[in-house]
């Protein structure tokens, strides 16, 4: 998912808009954005992209100075209007919006626990938990209450609350999805702030990076003036190292690294770990492009873009069934059959999840007549779900957890198969020796 929060700032809502529409590639279920008035909080989501959601007059309903917003991709609840965000409530002490990016791993018993006790839910998403912890808490101070609900929660979260006045940010221990703190230049010359999911966001608005929310810490935004910080959980960093495979944007800066970067780095790395005669690199468009283009360089086989995307067409594995996607990859990729015919390919993707792409891009390779197919993929085989926020399948459907390498290889009916190691992937990054992720999804080991 993406958040976005605005605070202090001419026109936050579309402030808000436009963020989500940066980040969009972040979820495309539904979307939504709460305002507050000082008086009272606004609020529109519904299914769909955002500039489905938000047509100009209904951006403008959305009044006042602070705002909080969402774009939804499902890890956890349905794929249903009330599972959109922001989750808006009226409690005793007055209105609340949050919004969620990341899973809650202990939300099945909260949630039984607060059923039990008479709650009452009104969709599947565990980040509805939090506003029963809120309105629960014994504590007097809406920041003293969200301190108390966030230490009952645990796993993925990167958080934002918008309440008529305040506007609260908090980032899990672990810190596995991304939030930066930016600001923004009013018309009168004072500073709004802002935080996101990505740095692109801040680019489209005119907004400065000042710098990332940390793990374990709050951000509170009140009045003018800067954001106050508090310490509420001992910081144990372990960001996601998928971020820069492929969920992040190649234009974002993620946990201090440029994601373009990063990439550009792993495909490097891919050519030096796994080297094969070939007369051209494809990248499948676009999640392969910056790998395929680190490939080319330090191969020195000429990069070509052998396949064209149809920039309609969204994520392929957004679609629910087999069948779909397998159609989706078809709207979307078709290659150049002039440029690839009689030639052997290189053809760099980010991660193969289920296969269904990469058996695809394999065939239409073929059907267009190049005569080798090797596919390299610029991330260890993904053998794990994730838990902490990223929609891949359960296990069973995850290829390369049920199948060797070479079986692998011949499901996706390529010549050829490799993939970049661990350490390939952590060297790209050109982080600290000390710095650890979560890359759980690769090496099965679970933080929380
Ligand atoms: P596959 O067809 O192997 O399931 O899809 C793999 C492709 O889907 C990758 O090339 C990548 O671009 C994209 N993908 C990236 N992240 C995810 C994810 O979290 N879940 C799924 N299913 N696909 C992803
Ligand atoms: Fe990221 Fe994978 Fe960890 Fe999930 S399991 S947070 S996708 S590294
Ligand atoms: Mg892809």
């Amino acid at each position: 998912c993406a958040v976005v929060g605005v605070y202090n700032a001419d026109t936050a809502a579309s402030v808000a808009y436009y963020s989500l529409f940066s980040m969009q590639h972040r979820g495309q279920e539904a979307s939504g954005i709460s305002s507050s008035t000082g008086e009272k909080l606004i609020t529109i989501k519904d299914r769909g992209l955002v500039t489905a959601v938000f047509g100009d007059d209904k951006l403008k309903k959305l009044k006042g100075r602070s705002a909080v917003g969402h774009n939804r991709y499902s890890t956890a609840g349905e794929d249903s209007i009330l599972d959109a965000q922001p989750v808006f409530a009226r409690y005793d002490l007055g209105e609340i919006a949050i919004v969620h990016n990341g899973n809650l791993t202990n939300a099945k018993q909260i949630r039984e626990d607060l059923i039990q006790k008479g709650a009452i839910f009104q969709s599947f998403m565990d980040t509805e938990n939090l506003i029963h912890l809120i309105a629960k808490s014994q504590k007097e101070k809406l920041i003293d209450r969200i301190i108390d609900a966030v230490h009952k929660i645990e796993g993925a979260y990167s958080l934002i609350f918008l309440s008529r006045k305040k506007m609260f940010a908090i980032r899990d221990p672990h810190g596995f999805r991304p939030l930066s703190l930016g600001r923004i230049k009013n018309s009168d010359g004072s500073f709004g702030y802002m935080v996101a999911s990505e740095t692109c966001a801040f680019d489209l608005v005119g907004a400065e990076y000042i710098r990332d929310v940390e793990p374990g810490e709050m951000l509170v935004f009140e009045a003018e003036g800067e954001p106050r910080s508090y310490k509420i959980f001992e910081k144990q960093p372990r960001p996601c190292i998928f971020e820069f495979v492929y969920f992040a944007r190649p234009d974002s800066r993620v946990f201090g690294h440029n994601v373009y970067e990063v990439r550009k780095n792993m495909g490097q790395e891919l050519a030096r770990e796994k080297p094969i005669e070939a007369d051209m690199v494809i990248p499948v468009p676009d999640s392969g492009v910056a790998a395929a283009i680190g490939y080319a360089r330090e191969s020195g086989i000429p990069f070509e873009l052998g396949i064209v995307r149809n920039h309609y067409v969204g994520r392929t594995f957004i679609e629910p069934t087999q069948q779909s996607r397998e159609l989706k990859v078809k709207l979307k990729l078709n290659p150049i059959k002039e440029l690839i015919q009689g030639k052997r390919l290189i053809v760099i993707d980010d991660s193969i999840v289920r296969g269904t792409t990469s058996r695809q891009i394999v065939r239409i390779l073929r059907a267009a007549g190049a005569k080798e197919v090797h596919m390299k993929i610029s991330s260890p085989p993904t053998i794990s779900p994730c838990y902490y926020g990223v929609d891949t399948p359960d296990k069973s459907q995850l290829i390369c957890a049920n199948m060797t390498l070479e079986e692998t290889c011949r499901f996706i009916e390529a010549d050829s198969l490799s993939f970049l190691s661990l350490e390939g992937l952590r060297r790209s990054i050109q982080c600290d020796e000390r710095e650890l992720f979560c890359q759980a999804c690769f090496d099965g080991k679970y933080i929380v």
